[in-house]
């Protein structure tokens, strides 16, 4: 991997993540597409301030107790995903007793069997989304995008999407699933259709949606009240008074 950036750099891990996410292309797990999107991404993290915020810990807490309490929970795994953070995929895959299934907008057999390694690699042992036999169809979407897995999300109440398109989105929404997401964009198709949209950078957010899981585990939380659409203005508002903070500086 090169390594061109300056520890002392003010972006040093954005830059780092980029280049880690340019690796994941460069090694077949990541679509063109998925290098377009981490762009917009990294538009929106410069937005937020690239730290977590308040309402992303918010979202946080209800995602924990959503996937904590959910009887057939599923991580939705896609190359952006697989690229920037499969250990931790696979710690939440555990902590939450969820299940892992590979499930890619832009369909590909050999990207995916190459983010099947990647899984495995980091200690992954079932891993559903790759059998054909056992898969099925949702309604709503176009052929390709359609699959899922019969054991996966097809059964699942509650299925985290990080990084999803919005028509994919709408259509777990309308097939009765609960959706969490991690989406930087808080406008975005998806952030808006989703039950819980956490606005963060998923390689920071996810660590703290382990811990969110665990605690939620240990101390038998009771589930808070929590509405996505206020949520997701509270966390337009902390954009504004940022930029209003940033504006006065310069
Ligand atoms: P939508 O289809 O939901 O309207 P879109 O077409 O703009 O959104 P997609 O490519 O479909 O975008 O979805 C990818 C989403 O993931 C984008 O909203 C992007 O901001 C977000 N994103 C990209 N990288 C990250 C990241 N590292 N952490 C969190 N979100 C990210
Ligand atoms: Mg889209």
């Amino acid at each position: 991997m090169t390594n061109l950036i300056p520890k002392n750099h003010p972006r040093a891990h954005s830059l780092y993540v980029r280049e880690r996410l340019v690796n994941a292309f460069d090694d077949g797990l990541v679509a063109k597409e998925g290098l377009m999107a981490h762009g917009r991404g990294e538009a929106f993290d410069y937005l937020i301030g690239e730290k977590t915020s308040k309402s992303a810990k918010n979202a946080i807490k209800a995602a924990a107790f959503a996937l904590v309490s959910a009887k057939h929970p599923v991580i939705s795994v896609n190359g952006n995903i697989a690229g920037l953070c499969p250990r931790e995929i696979i710690e939440l895959s555990k902590v939450a007793n969820a299940k892992i299934e590979i499930n890619l907008f832009y369909a590909n057999e050999k990207r995916k069997q190459t983010i099947l390694k990647v899984l495995h690699k980091n200690g992954a042992k079932e891993i559903l989304g790759v059998d054909k036999k056992n898969s099925t169809r949702i309604s709503g979407l176009d052929s390709a995008r359609r699959i899922v897995d019969r054991d996966g999300i097809y059964i699942a109440d509650v299925v985290l999407v990080p990084l999803e398109d919005g028509d994919r989105t709408i259509a777990l929404k309308k097939a009765g699933k609960k959706v969490i997401t991690f989406d930087l964009n808080p406008l975005s198709r998806t952030a808006q259709t989703a039950d819980i949209t956490i606005v963060d950078n998923v390689v920071r957010g996810i660590r703290e949606l382990i811990d969110a899981c665990e605690k939620t585990q240990k101390k038998k939380l009771r589930n808070m009240p929590f509405d996505n659409k206020k949520n997701l203005a509270k966390s337009i508002s902390e954009i504004r008074n940022y930029l209003t903070r940033r504006a006065r500086i310069a």
